[in-house]
Order: structure tokens, then sequence, then C-alpha cells
């Protein structure tokens, strides 16, 4: 039904809708178990003959009231919600690659997504080929191989900013037969919905925009319903053959579009447990509820910020795709007409150390680990969350070592400005 609303009415109605006389509000249910009548009524949920309740490892409806809102932000077909972005990238990867495989990734991308595709999943027998998400249509289909499982990018990498041309990665990936996965993070369904330009499953950490106040880590992974699976079966056995675990189900016979979210769930997430608490699950939608009116103001304030930095003369370079002249702004027009988000990056004349000695010295916006939420905050990445790559690593990430992280938060720009501007002076 709520299909039909438009994404603000998404972001407060979607999710738990309550019956008569139940709680207006989407309840906590703090509870790990749940009772049945009969010994043959909890049998049937563990062959998957009915679809119910029974441990909170692998359902709870708190979860699934807020992955479905996410769902359908997205436009989506199933999601799920898991404890961390990490998590939903991981599992986004490994409920469709196995020892052997290989996938296909844009080499802007977070830094922890990094470390898990290029080395740990590469422990695991998955292989990662990195390609410059601005490499020519030729680059891009000659990373490919015979076991190619997947394509993945970032629609706004963190923290090289570029943006995603999800229709050239999308159609490189269904020449080949295989599904595009998508960190919506940085945009969001707000501001950008894969789907609608051909990719087949979005991740989310929903640390960041989504829960929007810094509360709680937490993951989420959408399935568009749209890649066929059966029609590329061999490449696929996971979800076209039958899984012994389950007395021997085929998840694309027995649950069609939602295949692919339920082998995730009923596999990975029954076997590594990496579960959103519903206590989290409950402040997410919280921070869900307000997505729609942050994002405008994240963006306008990112605007305001990164012009006033363009302007400076002690700053050598400002990434904004919503400013005009930047390298990705023409991208950034298309999948994203109504802004980007509120991170911009730049880097000053000094160098790398005068970046950090501007940092040290701003008073509203912190230092924190983190990014994307209502306070303004600000991040070094080669001395913090890239501090792991080598130059040539960090260079491949979009990443150059005097780049300042700026994310910008809903306070007034002028305060934010007025902050930079003390902080600069003193560099
Ligand atoms: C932060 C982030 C992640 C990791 O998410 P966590 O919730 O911190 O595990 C993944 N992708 C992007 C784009 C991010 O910004």
């Amino acid at each position: 039904m709520s299909e039909q609303f438009n994404i603000e009415t998404k972001c407060i109605q979607s999710g738990w809708k309550p019956k008569k006389g139940e709680p207006r509000i989407l309840p906590i249910y703090q509870s790990t178990t749940f009772k049945y009548d009969t010994s043959e009524q909890m049998g049937r949920l563990f062959d998957l003959e009915d679809s119910g309740y029974f441990y909170t490892r692998l359902q709870n409806p708190t979860n699934d009231a807020v992955a479905e809102k996410i769902c359908e932000l997205e436009g989506g077909y199933a999601a799920m919600l898991t404890s961390s972005g990490q998590a939903a990238n991981f599992y986004a990867v490994m409920n469709i690659a196995e020892e052997g495989d290989h996938i296909v990734c844009s080499s802007a991308l977070y830094g922890g997504t990094y470390n898990l595709y290029a080395h740990t999943i590469r422990k695991m027998g998955v292989e990662a080929t990195f390609v410059d998400p601005d490499c020519s249509e030729e680059e891009l289909n000659a990373a490919f191989r015979e076991n190619t499982k997947a394509v993945v990018g970032e629609t706004i990498a963190n923290p090289a900013l570029t943006v995603l041309d999800i229709e050239k990665f999308a159609k490189a990936a269904h020449a080949h037969g295989v599904p595009l996965i998508v960190d919506n993070t940085f945009a969001t369904p707000i501001n950008c919905r894969p789907f609608e330009w051909g990719a087949d499953i979005v991740t989310h950490s929903t640390t960041k925009y989504m829960d929007g106040h810094a509360m709680t880590v937490g993951g989420a992974i959408v399935d568009s319903g749209n890649f066929d699976w059966s029609a590329h079966a061999d490449k696929f056995p996971g979800l076209t053959q039958p899984d012994e675990t389950y007395h021997g189900i085929v998840y694309t016979e027995k649950f069609g579009k939602g295949a692919y979210i339920t082998k995730a769930t009923a596999q990975l997430m029954r076997d590594l447990g990496s579960i959103q608490s519903p206590q989290n699950a409950f402040l997410l939608n919280i921070g869900l509820e307000t997505l729609h009116l942050r994002m405008p103001r994240h963006c306008e304030n990112a605007k305001k910020v990164a012009s006033y930095l363009k302007g400076h003369d002690k700053v050598a370079w400002v990434n904004c795709a919503m400013l005009e002249g930047d390298k990705y702004h023409d991208l950034a027009a298309k999948y994203m007409p109504n802004g980007t988000c509120g991170v911009i990056t730049f880097g000053l004349k000094g160098g790398r150390d005068a970046s950090v000695k501007m940092m040290d010295n701003l008073k509203l916006a912190a230092i924190v680990t983190h990014v994307a939420d209502a306070r303004t905050c600000v991040l070094h990445p080669a001395s913090h969350t890239h501090r792991q790559m080598n130059d040539q690593e960090l260079l491949e990430a979009g990443v150059q070592p005097d780049l300042i992280r700026f994310s910008v938060g809903i306070e007034n720009a002028d305060d934010i400005i007025a902050d930079l501007e003390q902080a600069l002076a003193l560099v």
C-alpha cells in the first residue's frame, strides 16, 4: 500500500503498521525467542515451511519493521538489517561468492570495505579486482573473469567522493551475468535510489545518515528482486540448487524474488550471527523518520561551506560534487539532482602538516572517527581510517595524503564557516 506514498511519507509511515489495539509506536521486541503451541509448528519454521519468528539471531519483529522501511525507501523487494555496514557488505558478497570466486570492485571504497574485499575475503578464497570508477567501459569489461560473481561500488565513495556511474557499472555487470551491488550510505535513498539506475542490491552503513545522530552502529542489505538468478543458474548454485541444510530447498524456486535475502538470513545470519539489536533498530527507526528533513539541510550547508573554502587563499582544493566545475558535478546532477551529501573534502596549500594543524584548531567541528551525522565532524583519513594503506593504495582509493574529510552537520552554516575561518587563520 505505502509504495504509492512519496518518500517523505515513507520515512514516517513505512515499516511498522499496527493492527487494532497494537502500539502506535514500533515496539522493541526485547526477546530472544518466540512461543509456539505445538512442536510441529516450531518444526515447520525450522524447515522454512512457515514464516514466523523463533529466534532473534534469525529474525526479530522490530528489526523486520525497520528493514521494511529501508526497503520501501529504496524501492526494493526485500531487506534485512545487520549489526554494521561492514557486516552488510560482507554478507552482500558472500551470499553469492564462494571459495574460488571473484568480484570486480570500484577502487574508490570506504577504507574498511577496501580491506574487507582486498584482504579478508581473499583469505576465504574470493579474489577482488579493483577498477578506477572513472575507467572506460572497455577497461571495466576487461576486469571480469569466468568466475566473477558480482560488481561492487559506492554511490558516493567515502572519502574519495567519486560519484559512481551506476548505469555504466550495471551495464557491464549485466553483460557478464552478475549483479551490481551499490553501497548507498552517503547518498541515502533520499538523494539517490540506485535500483532506478540498474543496481540490483543496495547496502548501507545505517550508522551514518540513516541513524543520523551517531547513536548506533548498524547496516542493511536491500534486494531489488530484479536480478534473475535462474537465468545464470550455473553461476549461482547457492541460490539455484538444493540447500542440504534446509532439506533440499531451492531458494529461487521457493522464494522467487525473495531468494537472495532469504538465503542471506537463513544461512549467513544463522551461521555468522551479525544481527542488529532490536534496541538499535528502534533508535535507527527514529533517525529514519527525519532523514528526509535532514538530508536537504546537510546538502545546503555542505554547498555553502565548500563554496567558502573554495574562495579561501589557504585552501588548495575542494571536492564537493554539488559545486559547478567539480569533476563529478555532471554525474551528481544526473544521479542526485537534489544534492549529494554533507561530506566534503579539501586540502590546504601547506600540505599534510597544515591540514592536520588546522583540524586541531577547530572548536565546533569535532575530530571523531565518524561521518555523516547531525554534528559537524572532521577526520584525516591518511592518519585515521585509511592508516593501514600504503601511498599507492591511498591514491588508488582517491585519498590524497593532505585530504581532510569534513562532514558538514545541520547546525547553522555560518557558525561552521566561522569555525573554519578562525582555524585557518592560525595556520
Ligand atoms: C562507514 C561505512 C561503512 C562501514 O559501516 P559500519 O557501520 O561502520 O560498519 C561502509 N561503507 C561506507 C560507505 C561507510 O561510510
